[in-house]
């Protein structure tokens, strides 16, 4: 392990490189003095600069984050993969809890850590850190995207339920020979930015909805707006659906809750939906169709992503991508139907096949529409 101690910036920061393998740099931050302990994991630059959020949680341990940031990175160099946006994985976690503990100090002090990667990272927000959050970050680093300025590409929730709704029309059409979702049940598990949106979609095209939240006053709210069959939290998983819709928590398929599935189908918006990758067998086993989180949960990726095109955000270019997530998902079932693997096992060899390949490497480096006018 090498220290690098950044002097000359306003920061003492400490950088300290861990070294996993597999992974193309892992670092652990450290600014005492604004009490910033933070890990910046970048998997794989294969195809280009590590694009992807920044967590913020009160993690029990170093260690507990460190796994995480290493999970959410290899997560994130499959879905940009498989999306074709010409970026790596990363990902970084901010040991803090984002209520107490998240002051510009810490951020402008992360900010500064991102931006001694020159670029090999670039960040965003994700859960714990807001809009707000990176506008601050932005005044140590342009390594940021999401930003709240009017080139920027502004909130990707829309983009990303769309593609899960696509996803489940893809689902639709493999089980049951139609992409028409009218007159079916979908049950969707966690009604925030995204299972909202979901929600109001899947109203519209004609289906039936049972939906579930921990926060039962927003059930009650949608359940009345959209007619639906309003459950308790713990509950949703085992309701008879056609197709399950996770879009609050990962690892929720697992050995305890895949005996007690009543769907034909699975395609959320939850980031690693899956426990273990074994956990995809098993549902492959149980005839029940999954849709891999990565390839379905890209369209919010698709759309930060637009932000860094060399001639600006046009939301038209990331809404035609975030609807090929049909064809892609198409594709991936037919690649584990003739290998006789899973859904989660083709979409990992689709992914490591473009990066073996180099398919979708970028070739112009990203260009950023963010410097600060104020
Ligand atoms: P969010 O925080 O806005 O919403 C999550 C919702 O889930 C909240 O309403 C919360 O109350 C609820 N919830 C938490 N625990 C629950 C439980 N046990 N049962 C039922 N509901 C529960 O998050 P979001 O932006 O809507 O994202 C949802 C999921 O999709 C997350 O896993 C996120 O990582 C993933 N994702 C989001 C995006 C995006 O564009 N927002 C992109 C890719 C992946």
């Amino acid at each position: 392990m090498s220290k690098k101690n950044l002097e000359a910036l306003p920061f003492s920061l400490e950088m300290e490189e861990i070294s996993i393998n597999g992974y193309e740099r892992v670092l652990r931050v450290e600014e005492k003095r604004v009490n910033l302990s933070a890990i910046i994991s970048l998997h794989n630059l294969t195809l280009g600069p590590a694009l992807g959020g920044i967590r913020i949680q009160p993690y029990k341990s170093f260690e507990a984050a460190l796994e995480d940031a290493l999970r959410l990175s290899q997560g994130m160099t499959y879905k940009s993969s498989v999306a074709g946006v010409g970026f790596g994985g990363g990902k970084s976690v901010i040991i803090a809890d984002p209520k107490t503990q998240k002051t510009p100090e810490l951020l402008l002090a992360f900010g500064t850590a991102v931006h001694a990667l020159e670029g090999a990272y670039i960040c965003a927000e994700d859960v714990g850190c807001s809009m707000a959050d990176v506008d601050i970050i932005r005044r140590a680093t342009p390594y940021v995207v999401g930003l709240s300025h009017e080139r920027a590409s502004g909130n990707p929730s829309p983009f990303t339920a769309w593609g899960v709704f696509r996803g489940i029309q893809s689902v639709a059409f493999k089980l049951f020979g139609s992409e028409s979702l009218t007159g079916k049940t979908i049950a969707i598990q966690g009604l925030g930015s995204v299972g909202s949106c979901l929600a109001d979609l899947l109203f519209w095209t004609g289906a039936n909805l049972i939906i579930a939240d921990v926060d039962r006053e927003k059930t009650d709210l949608l359940a009345q707006r959209y007619g639906a069959k309003s459950v308790g939290a713990d509950q949703i998983i085992q309701e008879k659906c056609d197709i399950f819709a996770p879009c609050a928590l990962g690892g929720i398929l697992n050995e305890q809750t895949i005996p007690t599935l009543r769907c034909q189908g699975i395609a959320g918006a939850a980031n690693n939906q899956l426990l273990q990758e074994t956990d995809g067998d098993t549902l492959a086993k149980k005839k029940i169709l999954y849709a891999p989180d990565f390839v379905i949960n890209a369209g919010g990726l698709l759309n930060v992503s637009a932000e860094l095109e060399e001639g600006g955000y046009h939301p038209e270019n990331p809404r035609k991508k975030t609807h090929q997530i049909y064809d892609t998902l198409l594709e991936i079932y037919a690649i584990a139907e003739k290998n006789r693997t899973s859904t989660q096992s083709a979409a990992l060899e689709l992914a490591t096949h473009r990066l073996e390949h180099g398919i979708g490497k970028r070739i112009f480096s990203p260009t950023f529409h963010n410097a600060i006018t104020d």
